[in-house]
């Protein structure tokens, strides 16, 4: 048996290593680092993937967030919604540009933002929504639209997790992860569902003169070279990055389908284990289906009873079986965001998911071999403690 990683970004290089180095080659020959051909035609290759009018891209996945709400012109003092439980990023660049975090519970089902938790927190001072697609499956974005419309505040989604993703509105109408609100952001870093080779990341929106603004923002606030209108930062998508991202954007659907295929496998294997709760899909989807891209599984994250989980993580190790909890502490909770505002009883969802949630090995290289192993060392430990 292959030894089993978190994320095996070697075996996925493996299989286009040629191209890759056609494509570096192409980029050191024209010396065109920043702003190359590459850059461009990603641009344009991800606009027609993802069926949105704008892709600016930039540096990573936290800048992506940062320049989208100065895109948006929110001011000191603005309360932004987004969720306890996720990635510390997307609450970090709220409180660096000295806007106000307010942050919500998620639901039990998707660990993704609770609509009603929103609606609950709203303020005279809200400004903006930020919904995280968390572990590779859309928030409730209906919903979500819906009260950032009848409150008129702006919705940006942090696509990181979900590149891919499909989301389906009740009226059947289809949408991309990322190209529902005012301004969709996504990260490159090597272990998102797309990645590249160092860090990288991008806004999508649909509003021309927004565009406008955040192509601006990304060059130091330029729009005619050396005029700077507006206060801007140094973000750029280098060509090198692009070009990874060239070679692995026409594979991103095969990605994620054998992501897909790993997170069935895992369902199967893993039914029937005491304690265990499989991840539960949104919207229509009961089941995984290995046709529906609703779900594109950026993590296989279980919940397991809490006072057993940080000993299966132990135990995996111990086997060979490296695992991860995202995230163990919810944000509240954090040193850096805590706020008077905030009440134990309003978070009941993150403290008790923070205390449960573990993650498994989850790429494009798993093996059923590898699964088949992962899911016994699991089982051992759940059926013998459990
Ligand atoms: C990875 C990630 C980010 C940040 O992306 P970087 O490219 O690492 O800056 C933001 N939000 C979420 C939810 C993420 O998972």
């Amino acid at each position: 048996m292959k030894k089993i990683q978190m994320v095996d970004l070697q075996g996925q290089y493996q299989d286009i290593k040629a191209e890759i180095a056609e494509r570096f080659e192409t980029v050191l020959d024209q010396s065109s680092f920043i702003n190359g051909p590459e850059v461009q035609s990603f641009s344009t290759a991800l606009e027609k993937y993802l069926d949105v009018a704008h892709v600016i891209p930039c540096a990573n996945g936290t800048d992506a967030l940062q320049i989208a709400m100065m895109g948006l012109d929110l001011q000191p003092g603005d309360e932004v919604i987004t969720a306890d439980f996720t990635f510390a990023a997307t609450v970090e660049v709220i409180a660096l540009l000295q806007l106000t975090p307010v942050l919500v519970d998620v639901l039990p089902d998707t660990f993704c933002i609770d609509p009603q938790a929103i609606e609950r927190a709203i303020t005279p001072k809200t400004k903006a929504i930020v919904p995280v697609h968390l572990f590779g499956q859309c928030a409730d974005m209906e919903a979500i639209l819906a009260i950032a419309q009848k409150h008129n505040l702006y919705v940006v989604e942090d696509n990181a997790q979900a590149i891919g993703a499909t989301y389906t509105f009740s009226d059947g109408r289809k949408a991309k992860a990322g190209t529902m609100g005012h301004v969709g952001c996504t990260s490159f870093f090597p272990s998102k569902n797309l990645g590249c080779y160092g860090d990288g990341g991008a806004l999508f929106c649909q509003d021309e003169a927004l565009a406008h603004r955040l192509r601006g923002i990304v060059n130091h606030g330029m729009y005619i070279r050396y005029h700077h209108d507006v206060v801007g930062v140094n973000s750029r998508l280098d060509s090198l990055q692009a070009a990874v991202l060239n070679a692995k954007l026409p594979r991103l659907d095969s990605y994620n389908q054998k992501r897909r295929l790993a997170a069935q496998r895992y369902n199967t294997l893993l039914s029937g284990v005491p304690g265990v709760v499989l991840p539960k899909m949104s919207s229509g989807c009961g089941a995984i289906c290995a046709q529906c891209d609703c779900h594109v599984f950026h993590q296989y994250t279980l919940l397991v009873p809490a006072n057993l989980r940080d000993g299966l993580v132990a135990h995996l190790q111990s086997l060979g079986v490296p695992s991860g909890v995202y995230y163990p502490i919810p944000l509240h909770r954090q040193k850096a965001y805590l706020s008077e505002r905030y009440n134990e009883a309003d978070f009941e969802v993150t403290n008790r998911i923070s205390e449960q949630v573990i993650s498994l090995p989850m790429h494009t290289e798993l093996d059923e071999e590898q699964q088949t192993y992962i899911a016994q060392s699991l089982a051992k430990f759940l059926c013998t403690d459990g």
